[in-house]
């Protein structure tokens, strides 16, 4: 059980602020010393994270390893720049203003709240966890319900490796995220639904508490003629069925160019069987739908031409991986953001037709470029806006910690990462310092006759 279970979040939230107000977590050491915690507490906890992954959504090792436990590369990282970032960073000082010398500090913002979804719960509540302890803040963090077995694993690791007045777990569902919302934080960092993203949105403003939005949407996958469809496949096939499809930058439907449309669909059943065989059920490798409730919202999005899948089963919570052919923008899948095995082919002749597609559509999480010509990456690179773009490949991007991973637009506000997450829990304060022994006296009272002065200074 959560530290908070037993006290209200007020509570906890007033203790994190006399912690903050400490000062203790502004030092160097202090910060370096809880990251190296955290790391050896998530590499302590691996057997207990990945068998609640395995309980939550039946997540292979291998995926559990390289998509959520990966996290301590990313605190291996901020250990090694975390100096450097900290550093304020001296600005220069137009002669006007002379004798002066300014400076960018960054300060921490406070105590911040994270809230966190199911499809990665681990990594995606403590890739940020890492962002606010590098910046020297004190956080709160709400895993998601919709996935208890992490959501408990992710509380004890944090009760277990912290004090709760400096960063604490708080497990449940809406209600306390909305309780949790209804106070007054130095930021918020939410991931989830573009839906929920505006609840979270509308809370923070009471309190002009800033955000971070890291939300959703439809990802396309555009694919011209002229690429190696075998590994384009692959990619494809990869990115997409890749924890069962419940993947945020997972691509949520292919474009393809008309000519290259029947290829592309006999290699991309044969990277299926590749990769899961001829039973995907059988497959260790192939995940489970996280919920009842949304295996029943999948299951009502299957129809049409099935090139490949189509099975399901209620009580495995099991869809098999499914590409529908032929689909028009009007069909259920469609509609809303997938977020599961489901992969809709739609086509195109021309590239502006693309291009012109996934304009008239709200800006894309990822967007996914296949095509050998750098003109057409070119135009795809400045002709349509997305949170990021990928050539030739699908999802990795997220893993490149030097890339600030966030949406646009409906897709989400404010990114994070590497340097971006210390970016993001940091406020880079202006200082400007002046000593006593000049005091030009043109700016001040009475104005008379200095103007002149004021107009050759200031240009
Ligand atoms: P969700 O929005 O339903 O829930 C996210 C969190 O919000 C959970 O912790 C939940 O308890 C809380 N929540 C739910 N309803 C709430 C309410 N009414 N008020 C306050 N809090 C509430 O999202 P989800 O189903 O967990 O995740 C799926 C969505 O998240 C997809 O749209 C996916 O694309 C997106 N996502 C985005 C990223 C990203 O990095 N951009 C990563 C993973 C998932």
């Amino acid at each position: 059980m959560s530290q908070l279970a037993v006290s209200s979040t007020a509570d906890m939230l007033s203790k994190q602020r006399q912690f903050f107000a400490s000062g203790q977590t502004r030092s160097i050491e202090f910060r370096i010393e809880q990251l190296q915690r955290l790391k050896q507490a998530i590499r302590s906890a691996q057997p207990r994270v990945l068998k609640a992954l395995a309980d939550d959504l039946s997540k292979p090792s291998f995926e559990a390893y390289t998509t959520e436990l990966s996290v301590t590369g990313e605190i291996s990282q901020t250990l090694k720049h975390l100096k450097r970032w900290m550093k304020p960073k001296g600005v220069g000082v137009p002669l006007p203003f002379l004798p002066a010398s300014a400076q960018i500090y960054p300060e921490p913002l406070g105590v911040v709240l994270i809230i966190g979804p199911w499809n990665y719960p681990f990594q995606l509540t403590m890739t940020p966890l890492v962002g606010a302890i590098a910046a020297g803040n004190c956080a709160i963090v709400k895993p998601s319900e919709i996935a208890p077995k992490t959501s408990e694993a992710i509380a004890e690791l944090i009760d277990q490796t912290f004090a709760a007045e400096y960063i604490a777990a708080v497990e449940g569902g809406v209600e306390t995220s909305q309780d949790l919302l209804s106070q007054h934080f130095d930021h918020i960092f939410f991931t989830g639904s573009t839906y929920i993203g505006k609840v979270v949105m509308e809370a923070a403003a009471k309190h002009l508490t800033p955000v971070t939005l890291e939300l959703g949407g439809k990802s396309p996958c555009v694919v011209e003629a002229n690429v190696n469809v075998d590994v384009t496949a692959k990619r494809i096939v990869w990115g997409k069925f890749l924890n069962a499809g419940q993947t945020c930058i997972a691509p949520d439907y292919i474009l393809v160019n008309r000519k290259i449309k029947p290829e592309l669909l006999t290699a991309l059943k044969a990277a299926l069987k590749d990769f899961y065989g001829d039973d995907p059920k059988a497959s260790p490798d192939f995940g489970r739908i996280v919920s009842d409730k949304h295996f029943q919202r999948l299951s009502k999005l299957i129809g049409g031409h099935l090139v490949v899948g189509g099975q399901s089963d209620a009580a495995a919570r099991y869809i098999a991986p499914t590409i529908i052919d032929q689909v028009s923008p009007e069909h259920p899948a469609m509609q809303d953001e997938i977020f599961g095995p489901l992969l809709p082919v739609l086509e195109y002749e021309t590239l502006d037709q693309a291009i012109a597609f996934v304009n008239a559509r709200p800006k894309p999480l990822a967007l996914y470029f296949f095509s050998n010509s750098s003109r057409d990456q070119n135009r795809i690179q400045q002709e349509t806006s997305s949170g990021g773009l990928c050539f030739n490949e699908t999802i990795t991007h997220v893993a490149i910690s030097d890339l600030p991973f966030g949406g646009v637009g409906q897709s989400g506000l404010g990114a994070y990462h590497g340097k971006t997450s210390f970016d993001t829990f940091t406020h880079y304060k202006s200082v400007l310092k002046k000593p006593f022994w000049l005091d030009v006296p043109v700016r001040y009272p009475p104005y008379e006759g200095k103007l002149k002065w004021a107009k050759k200074l200031l240009g």
